[in-house]
């Protein structure tokens, strides 16, 4: 725990700063051990008795995770965190932890796609209910309640149109009902978003994006109160979603430079937005940082940037856009964002095979969206990247 008042600057630097004394090394030791050594039996007793105990089995804990973990829950301010091997390990781990066969999930229509796959396919399996509504008005969740609703579970801003949830809004009524809430951060970063001032219970994210920043390692975290994570790391241990020690240590070095890397990220991704905009071969832009998003006022409310993620459809048929996508010289075709390199994809094109034209227009996937990411290039280069690649549409 470092002094309240200091800046997220400094936490990423100092708030492990306990282990830098222990250690007596400046950079960071990696713990490449699946089992820790007791001196007595004694020892070994308490170890084994403790829950999350850093120093015992690399499934319950590694000094590497109890670093990072110091850094993210200053960073989320909640009270303490767990890593996982994934986004997803992190999310499912969570779900699985808190819900058990007849109680009711509350969830959004968008999820990244494979939290969706678990609120229609998994909970049901397991006989629990599951609802999900339209996040952008409200009053859905509110009326989506039951009695035995015991989650909500947010994402804000979403895919692929960056709609953004209230999440204070969310939050006044499921502690009204004695409702969790659940938010999937990883879209906005803690840089840019902290749920938990709004009293969101738990935050889960995909280190895979911002945290680690480079495009090099898969990982989770889960923010929470230390009553909810001694729940969520006993079914952890159970599932083993765990992060290994070398990722752990690529993810603190990430979360090192987190803060600037986000500044620029918000001001490159505001800027291309606005550049965009006012392109006469761009057709709509989705940033939620732009006064023409229909939830910008939501979004300045909860957001202090609005991240890399910025949507766009180009006036042009599937073919164009794709010519577009591939024209791009500085941005790399690839899933993802969050990280330094800019990524872009032509949305349509991750569901070809899957279904035609035809069939992607009844399921809402416009044939001309992109999705970009926007890294640290400098912005006059990724503008003129943008320019002559619109050449090709
Ligand atoms: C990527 C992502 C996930 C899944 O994370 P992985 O690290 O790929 O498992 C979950 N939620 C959101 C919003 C994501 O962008």
């Amino acid at each position: 725990m470092v002094d309240k008042n200091i800046n997220k600057e400094t936490v990423v630097l100092h708030a492990d700063g306990e282990w830098k004394q222990k250690e007596g090394t400046v950079a960071p030791a990696i713990y490449y051990t699946a089992t820790f050594s007791a001196n007595d039996p004694t020892e070994f007793a308490e170890m084994a008795g403790t829950p999350r105990h850093g120093n015992y089995y690399t499934r319950y804990g590694n000094p590497v995770h109890d670093r990072v973990i110091s850094i993210m829950a200053e960073l989320e301010g909640t009270e303490t965190a767990l890593v996982s091997s994934s986004g997803m390990g992190a999310i499912a781990t969570t779900l699985l932890s808190l819900v058990s066969a007849g109680d009711h999930v509350i969830a959004q229509t968008r999820h990244y796609m494979s939290t969706t796959k678990i609120m229609d396919e998994m909970l049901p399996r397991f006989g629990v209910e599951t609802t999900v509504v339209e996040q952008a008005d409200v009053k859905n969740f509110e009326e989506a309640i039951r009695p035995n609703t015991k989650l909500i579970m947010i994402e804000t801003p979403v895919n692929p149109t960056l709609v953004v949830t209230d999440i204070e809004a969310v939050v006044e009524f499921a502690k009204k009902h004695g409702i969790l809430v659940v938010a999937d951060n990883t879209f906005a970063s803690p840089i840019n978003q902290r749920p938990h001032d709004f009293g969101v219970d738990v935050i889960v994210h995909s280190a895979t994006k911002y945290l680690g920043g480079h495009h090099d390692i898969t990982a989770g975290v889960i923010c929470t109160s230390n009553e909810l994570a001694e729940k969520i790391w006993d079914t952890h241990t159970s599932l083993g979603s765990v992060l290994s020690p070398m990722d752990a240590w690529l993810l603190l070095r990430g979360l090192r430079t987190l803060p600037v890397r986000m500044e620029r990220i918000n001001e490159n991704a505001l800027r291309l937005a606005k550049f965009l905009e006012q392109l006469p071969q761009i057709e709509n832009v989705y940033y939620p940082g732009l006064e023409s998003h229909p939830q910008h006022g939501i979004a300045k409310k909860q957001m202090k940037g609005f991240g890399a993620v910025i949507a766009f459809a180009i006036k042009g048929d599937y073919a164009a856009t794709q010519r577009f996508v591939s024209s791009l010289k500085l941005t790399t075709n690839a899933v993802s964002l969050g990280g330094v390199e800019s990524l872009a994809v032509h949305t349509a094109s991750m569901w070809e095979g899957a279904l035609n034209e035809e069939q992607m227009k009844t399921a809402g996937i416009p044939v001309n969206f992109v999705r970009f990411s926007v890294g640290l290039e400098h912005i006059e280069d990724l503008k003129a990247d943008v320019l002559q690649a619109l050449k090709s549409i």
